[in-house]
């Protein structure tokens, strides 16, 4: 399988470092408050990834964390006056249960930076032992001109991070483009640390985490949006080029960001793009499927047109496995158990390029322009009908939307006979009775 390494800027093959073994880690949300529908997008891309592995034979361990200190949280904690962990915890409850409806597997772990602090003290202050941080006047900083090959993921050389940097963001500074480790506070959560109250900057606690969570000293691949290329993931990588001489990551993944075109989107949405509003009036797999219409490096614009056709084409698959469901039902046809993976040739090149979900999702199409065909024929190649069937569900499996089988029961199979039944005797109103009565039980 190919892949773009965002820190090479290139494609290349990917190999992990254990046979057969996938690690992966994402960052997770900041949890002050729900989801916007952009947050969904890291979560169906890689959810789909990790699918497409395991599709692939790897076993996957997938870890993404959630950001429960940060001043926003402490501001909403203030404003409520409740604590900062009952709004942590409000919002990591409402962040699962998007995933939850965007049919997502269980990811291997969940850590949370309340109940990492010892190890975030203990990694900054080594970072200070090795005089890549320094402390000053309670806050700690990281010594980004002295980082090897700073830059390297957002193509920035640290002279002209320099030109850019804001003077007033000097004070206590010996750079203007040191980042903060630590930060000192009096206000609302903290803990104590060698260099007194306060609480740590958000880039430290991705590289702790992936420490902690994964054996090894680089994991196969690091994920999440563009948006966290620069500044948080090359922070993430200066402070393990610091520690451990490695930029923490085999491969670097970026999702592009979702464009949402608000005026053609307020007919059915309206102005709310929480995910969680979002997933109320379309469902998971709508959503997934419209995520995965465009490449993942690439912006997706969702506008009405995009919602409505997402609609279409999975009904249209819908339509082509329920014929071919009742057609199998019907004569008692077991669907095979397992996948023809030869007929999903095609289907597995485009998504070792790169993850080609577009071009993935011409194959489906494909799939159901064959099993169409195959259930025209009088005489039907019921094997080829079956394994279609599986191709099918395997592929949309692999994008996480759901298919349920048609299951029918000796009394729909009567009552599907007694149909057929009027129609040759030419009982128009017979059939129509049991027509409306099949459909009913929904099978026409
Ligand atoms: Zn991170």
């Amino acid at each position: 399988m190919k892949l773009f390494n965002s820190m090479s800027n290139r494609i290349e093959e990917f190999v992990p470092k254990k046979p057969h073994e996938v690690s992966m880690y994402v960052c997770g949300p900041t949890v002050y408050n729900h989801a916007h529908i952009g947050n969904a997008r890291p979560i169906i891309v890689f959810d789909t990834l990790r699918r497409y592995f395991e599709y692939l034979g790897y076993s996957v361990k997938y870890v993404s964390n959630y950001t429960d200190v940060d001043d926003k949280i402490i501001t909403k904690a203030m404003e409520e006056n409740v604590s900062e962990e009952e709004i942590a915890s409000r919002f990591i409850d409402a962040y699962q249960r998007v995933r939850d409806e965007l049919n997502t597997k269980p990811l291997a772990s969940t850590p949370r930076v309340t109940e990492t602090m010892d190890d975030i003290i203990a990694f900054i202050q080594a970072l200070i032992n090795v005089d890549m941080a320094y402390e000053s006047d309670g806050d700690v900083y990281f010594k980004v001109a002295q980082s090897e090959n700073y830059g390297q993921l957002s193509n920035q050389k640290v002279d002209d991070l320099m030109v850019g940097a804001r003077i007033d963001d000097h004070h206590g500074k010996e750079s203007p483009i040191d980042f903060t480790l630590w930060k000192k506070t009096d206000v609302g959560i903290q803990w104590l640390s060698p260099w007194g109250m306060g609480r740590p900057g958000w880039h430290t606690e991705c590289v702790v985490m992936i420490k902690k969570e994964f054996e090894g000293s680089m994991i196969d691949i690091h994920g999440g949006g563009m948006d966290l290329k620069f500044p948080h993931h090359e922070n993430e990588i200066a402070q393990s080029m610091a520690l451990y001489h490695h930029p923490i990551a085999q491969l670097w993944m970026h999702n592009g960001m979702l464009n949402i075109d608000g005026e053609k989107m307020s007919k059915s949405l309206g102005n709310v793009l929480w995910a969680k509003d979002v997933l109320a009036q379309l469902g998971g797999d709508i959503v997934r499927w419209m995520m995965m219409s465009a490449h993942y490096r690439a912006p997706l614009n969702i506008n009405e047109e995009t919602i409505e056709q997402a609609k279409t084409e999975l009904s249209r698959i819908r339509a082509a496995l329920k014929q071919a469901y009742l057609k199998l039902a019907l004569v008692k046809y077991d669907i095979p158990s397992t996948v023809n993976r030869d007929i999903l040739t095609k289907f597995s090149s485009a998504m070792d390029d790169d993850l080609n979900t577009p071009n993935a999702i011409k194959e489906v199409f494909d799939s159901v322009k064959q099993l169409n065909q195959l259930l025209r024929v009088k005489e039907a190649d019921l094997l080829a009908i079956g394994q279609w069937v599986v191709a099918i569900e395997t592929m949309m499996d692999i994008f996480g939307v759901k298919i349920e089988r048609l299951r029918l029961s000796e009394e729909d199979v009567r009552l599907y006979d007694l149909w057929n039944e009027a129609k040759s005797m030419k009982d128009f109103a017979l059939a129509d009775q049991y027509r409306s009565e099949l459909t009913n039980r929904g099978i026409l």
